[in-house]
């Protein structure tokens, strides 16, 4: 693809193929969904991505927000995080670069981790047989508010049980 294209104009061409090659109907409410993905930034849910084609004056139901982020995880230009919240949690996948979060398996908060070491050895990972189109690593733990919050409970449970 070349260079001068934008990068709503590189996830449209993409979409588009996609599209072609798996005799898909091309929508208006698909392109304005890829859109208006690829206007945000970060982590996402359904709800967010409803408000944000509302703001956009473009009107689809949840059941094609769920069809058409379902159509673009397939297409790779979107990410389903494996993350154990309520709500499915989308990203776009703006870039190749790898990413890694570490994830509170408590309170299921999400944080970027930056770490080059991780990163570089992520880009250096290569399989003969397995088509990469991108790379992500998931931490799961205990965050610092939820293992303070546990050492308090621990703290008044050993003192109730030390006054019985
Ligand atoms: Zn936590």
């Amino acid at each position: 693809m070349s260079d001068k294209m934008t990068l709503q104009e590189q996830v449209h061409e993409s979409f588009r193929l996609y599209m072609l090659a798996n005799g898909l109907r091309q929508t208006r409410e698909r392109y304005a969904i890829l859109h208006a993905i690829y206007e945000t930034e970060g982590t996402f849910t359904i709800d967010d991505l409803q408000k944000i084609m509302e703001k956009n004056r473009f009107y689809v139901s949840t059941n094609t927000l769920y069809l058409t982020t379902q159509l673009l995880v397939e297409a790779n230009l979107l990410i389903r995080h494996p993350f154990s919240s309520s709500a499915s949690v989308f990203e776009r996948i703006a870039d190749d670069r790898p990413r890694s979060y570490q994830i509170c398996s408590h309170c299921h908060r999400i944080t970027r981790i930056k770490s080059k070491e991780l990163a570089a050895s992520l880009e250096t990972y290569h399989s003969r047989s397995f088509h990469i189109t991108h790379r992500i690593v998931y931490v799961y733990g205990t965050c610092a508010s939820c293992q303070r919050a546990m050492h308090k409970r621990l703290k008044a449970a050993n003192v109730n049980s030390s006054t019985k």
